[in-house]
């Protein structure tokens, strides 16, 4: 192009050169100059139009991937576009710092998320859900993580929308349907039109509190009979009956029976508070099993010799376990009073043990008239009688059972309960084996 301006130029001025003299020649040099500025100029744009262009390609590219760089500068130092290069490449690093920084809290919110027990949603203005944990989805039995989708499909539970409906922060508890008992708290998002709900599974809270609010009434309840007799018998004593030769020995009786009642039902408690609190030192050790049943039977003699019921022990005198001797015979005292109880007059009980595994299985075994299946498997339950009147009758409190379960499962062992036959029950309980003496 410059060869073609000069060539043309050439020209004109030898034309102009002899057409009109000297002032001719004045205006075509003036022209020439014109020329050659002009030249130079589009030679100049079209030498900068180059690296702006590369410059737009390659801020494109960092636009599109903050992780690049404008590599224009170190080819052209000292030019204009350097500073502007700089403040690209400037922009770029700070776009890709924020992009890593949000990135690192995106982990860390759904690392967090996902490690709380508590299920947590949130949703966007319109109830799309946007964050739903793996709490969350295990309450509502998602597999899914259904990003994106209406917050209705997954909570079919109307009490639950008026909620996330409102603008006010709320709570609410439910029963979702096929999941647990849930406290659901719903609060607005901060800068957001969305809201967030958090999902805490109160199912064991409740049943605790249940369980809590039975004890005490059937702790009041066991107490108040005993406490009523001592009372009115008392009174009707300090009235006169205790001149009475017939009734003041017969209320007298009836005082320390009740006392005695008392005596067992606090001793009983406090030994279940205590196992519940942890306070209980389990000094485990190996221990013969037959030198603790001999002990035990110490306790349950009297009460065996007026029933005439018959103890068999079948217990080899080597067979050791791993337990605590005084938790063993506070067991062993247990499951053979009950079964001197309530086997019928003249009865009989089996006190027998055998190696299972690395275990041994110890049996309370009697010929009375058992337990029917119904109760069965609530006699290890506090407070729980098969026969209320007949328990109360024979001194009990409705707590052995769940003492002896208690302490079993301390020592790592179990225990459980069989009907026998033709009649009676077997009461066991497995410890694991000792054999070191
Ligand atoms: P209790 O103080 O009433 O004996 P336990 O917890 O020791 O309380 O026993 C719970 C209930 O289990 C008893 O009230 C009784 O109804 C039943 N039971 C326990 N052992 C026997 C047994 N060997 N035969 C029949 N019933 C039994």
């Amino acid at each position: 192009m410059f060869a073609l301006v000069t060539g043309v130029l050439v020209a004109l001025i030898q034309r102009e050169g002899i057409a009109m003299g000297s002032g001719g020649q004045v205006f075509a040099l003036a022209l020439g100059a014109f020329v050659l500025a002009l030249v130079a100029g589009l030679v100049t744009m079209e030498l900068m139009r180059r690296p702006m262009r590369e410059l737009a390609h390659q801020t494109r590219n960092v636009v599109r991937d903050t992780s690049r760089r404008v590599s224009i500068l170190e080819r052209d130092p000292g030019n204009e576009l350097h500073e502007l290069t700089e403040w690209v490449n400037f922009l770029a690093e700070d776009a890709d710092r924020s992009h890593t920084a949000l990135a690192r809290e995106r982990v860390l919110l759904s690392s967090v998320a996902e490690g709380l027990t508590q299920g947590v949603i949130a949703v966007d203005g319109e109830h799309r859900i946007e964050l739903l944990n793996d709490a969350a989805r295990k309450m509502l039995g998602v597999t899914s993580t259904p990003v994106g989708e209406p917050l209705i499909e997954f909570v079919r539970v109307p009490a639950v929308f008026d909620l996330v409906d409102g603008n006010e922060a709320a709570t609410v508890e439910v029963q979702l349907p096929n999941g647990p008992r849930t406290l659901i708290r719903v609060a607005n998002r901060w800068g957001g039109d969305g809201r967030v709900l958090l999902l805490e599974d109160v199912t064991t809270v409740r049943r605790l509190e249940t369980v809590r609010r039975d004890f005490v009434a059937n702790v009041s309840h066991e107490l108040r009979t005993p406490v009523a007799v001592i009372r009115a018998n008392a009174e009707t004593l300090l009235a006169g009956a205790k001149d009475d030769p017939v009734m003041g020995p017969k209320l007298i009786d009836g005082l320390h029976r009740n006392a005695e009642r008392l005596a067992r039902i606090l001793a009983d408690l406090l030994d279940l508070s205590r196992l519940d609190a942890g306070q209980y030192r389990m000094d485990l050790s190996p221990v013969a099993v037959k030198a603790i049943t001999l002990q035990s039977l110490t306790a349950v003699e009297t009460q065996a010799t007026a029933r005439e019921v018959t103890i068999e022990v079948e217990i080899a005198d080597a067979l050791m376990v791993k337990a605590d001797p005084k938790a063993l015979d506070q067991i062993f005292v247990n499951l053979i009073d009950n079964a001197v109880k309530y086997t019928r007059a003249k009865g009989h009980v089996w006190v027998a043990a055998r190696v299972e595994g690395d275990n041994v299985r110890i049996e309370v075994r009697d010929d009375g008239p058992g337990i029917a299946d119904k109760h069965r498997e609530r006699v290890f339950e506090r407070f729980y009688r098969a026969d209320p009147s007949r328990s109360r009758e024979a001194g009990g409190t409705g707590l052995g059972l769940s003492i002896v379960k208690h302490l079993a499962e301390s020592m790592g062992g179990a225990v459980g309960v069989e009907p026998n036959t033709p009649n009676g029950s077997i009461f066991w309980l497995k410890l694991p084996r000792s054999t070191t003496a």
